[in-house]
C-alpha cells in the first residue's frame, strides 16, 4: 500500500551521510568522516563503580519512572558547570534532554510554524537543518569568516526576515568548520536578536573541549532578556552512548518545554541520569576532560603538521582551539563527492561539504575529524588525502 506521510517526512529515501559513514567505516579505510570521541578515552572503570553504587544505595528509584524535567542530582550538577562557564543559574532553569539533537528537535517543535524563518551558519551542522527542514521552517545561511558568523550578514538576515523565530549557532569549535565565534560577536549577537526580538539557541557540545587560547564565555553570558537557549550534552565530554544532554532557559519555558518532552520520551532514561550524577559527585569531570583535551590537542597537532606537509599549496583549512573537526576548502570547482570517490579508492575518508550547507554549496569543501583516529593513522590518512587532492586537481603526486 502507499503509505500517507506527513510532511514532516522527507519524501526521497536518500541518505546520502550514512552511505559515506558506510563505505568509510570499511576496516581497510582511515576514516576522518564521522564525529566520534575517542572511546578509549571513556571512563568505564569509573562508570562501572558508580554504577553499582546506583543500583546498591537507589535501585528502585533509578529504575522507576521519574519526572520529564530531570534527576534533580544531575540538574544541580549542570548548575555547578553553568556557574564555571560565567552562566550564574538555577535549579528550575535547568532541563535534561536525551542528547543535544533531542534538545535542537523540542526547541523547533517549540517555535517553528511551517514557512517560519531559521537563521543558522554558513555551513552548519546537518542533523539540526534536517530538524528544521521537518518542522518546515524556512532555513537562512549567513556567511562565516575565521571568527564565526558575520554579525553585518546576520544583520542583513534578520532585516530581510520579518519572520524570523530564532537564530541557531554552534559558536564553539563549530561543527563543521571548527571555528569559534569572538567574543564581540556574541555580544553583538545578543544585541541583534534584541532589537529583532527573536530567540538565540546556542548549542554548545564542544566549548569545554578547548586545547588552545582563551575560553570565551557563551553568547548566554551576554544574555539580559532571557532570549538565549542553551545547548550542551554529555556526548563529548563523557560517552555519546549515554544519550544525555541539557537545556538552560528561563524557567516558564523549561515548563513548557517539559510538557513537549513528556509527550515525545516521558523523560530521558532515569538510571543513566542517577549514574552521571553519581559520577560526578564521586569524579571531578574537569579532570577527565583534561585526558581528552590533552589527546585532542596531540591528534589536532598531528593532523595539521600533516596537512602543512602534504596538502597541495593553495588549500585552505581552519586552525580549531578545540573540538573535533577541522574544515577544508581545496580552490577550484571541484566536487568534493567525486573527491570522496577517489579518497576510497586511496583507503582514506571526510565528510564532503555540501549536506552541511543550507542552500547554495561552496564546492571544494570538505571536513576532517581528528579524534577518533590513532597519530599514525592520521599520518598516513593525511598523506593518502594530499595524493588524492593532487591527482584531482592535476597537481604533479
Ligand atoms: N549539536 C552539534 C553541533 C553536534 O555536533 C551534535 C553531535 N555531534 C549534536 C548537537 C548532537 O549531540 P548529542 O549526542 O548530544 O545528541
Amino acid at each position: 500500500m502507499t503509505y500517507q506521510y506527513s510532511q514532516r517526512v522527507p519524501e526521497s529515501d536518500e541518505d546520502p551521510v550514512g552511505n559515506i559513514l558506510k563505505v568509510a567505516g570499511s576496516p581497510s579505510v582511515i576514516s576522518f568522516a564521522g564525529g566520534l570521541p575517542a572511546p578509549e578515552l571513556f571512563p568505564i572503570a569509573a562508570l562501572k563503580k558508580v554504577t553499582n553504587e546506583v543500583f546498591d544505595q537507589s535501585g528502585r528509584q533509578a529504575l522507576q519512572y521519574s519526572a520529564a524535567i530531570g534527576h534533580p542530582g544531575l540538574r544541580q550538577q549542570i548548575v555547578k558547570r553553568m556557574g564555571r562557564e560565567g552562566v550564574d543559574t538555577q535549579i528550575e532553569n535547568v532541563m535534561i534532554t536525551t542528547g543535544s539533537q533531542q534538545s535542537i528537535d523540542l526547541v523547533a517543535k517549540m517555535f517553528v510554524n511551517p514557512g517560519d524563518t531559521v537563521i543558522v551558519e554558513k555551513p552548519t551542522y546537518l542533523c539540526a537543518l534536517d530538524v528544521f527542514r521537518s518542522y518546515g521552517a524556512h532555513i537562512v545561511g549567513v556567511e562565516m569568516d575565521e571568527n564565526g558568523m558575520r554579525m553585518d550578514a546576520l544583520e542583513k538576515a534578520v532585516a530581510d526576515n520579518p519572520n524570523t523565530k530564532f537564530i541557531y549557532t554552534i559558536p564553539n569549535f563549530q561543527n563543521p568548520t571548527g571555528r569559534t565565534m569572538t567574543a564581540d560577536r556574541r555580544e553583538k549577537m545578543v544585541e541583534i536578536a534584541d532589537r529583532a526580538d527573536i530567540m538565540i539557541m546556542e548549542d554548545d557540545p564542544y566549548g569545554a573541549i578547548r586545547f588552545a587560547g582563551d575560553d570565551i564565555e557563551p553568547i548566554k553570558f551576554y544574555d539580559r532578556n532571557e532570549r538565549v537557549i542553551y545547548l550542551s550534552t554529555f556526548s563529548k565530554i563523557l560517552a555519546p552512548g549515554l544519550r544525555l544532554g541539557w537545556i538552560v532557559a528561563e524557567k516558564n519555558f523549561i515548563k513548557k518545554c517539559t510538557l513537549m518532552k513528556q509527550s515525545a520520551d516521558v523523560h530521558s532514561d532515569n538510571l543513566t541520569q542517577h549514574i552521571v550524577a553519581k559520577f560526578m559527585e564521586e569524579y571531578d569531570i574537569n579532570e577527565h576532560i583534561n585526558k581528552i583535551k590533552k589527546v585532542y590537542r596531540q591528534r589536532e597537532r598531528v593532523m595539521m603538521t600533516a596537512i602543512e606537509t602534504f596538502f597541495p599549496k593553495g588549500v585552505n583549512y581552519s586552525h580549531p582551539e578545540g573540538g573535533l573537526f577541522i574544515w577544508v576548502e581545496v580552490p577550484g570547482d571541484i566536487d568534493t563527492k567525486e573527491l570522496f570517490d577517489t579518497c576510497i579508492k586511496h583507503d582514506v575518508a571526510f565528510v564532503p561539504g555540501e549536506p552541511f550547507y543550507p542552500d547554495k554549496v561552496i564546492p571544494g569543501t570538505f571536513r576532517l575529524n581528528y579524534s577518533n583516529m590513532s597519530e599514525d593513522q592520521i599520518k598516513t590518512g593525511i598523506k593518502r588525502l594530499g595524493t588524492a587532492i593532487k591527482e584531482t586537481i592535476g597537481v604533479q603526486v
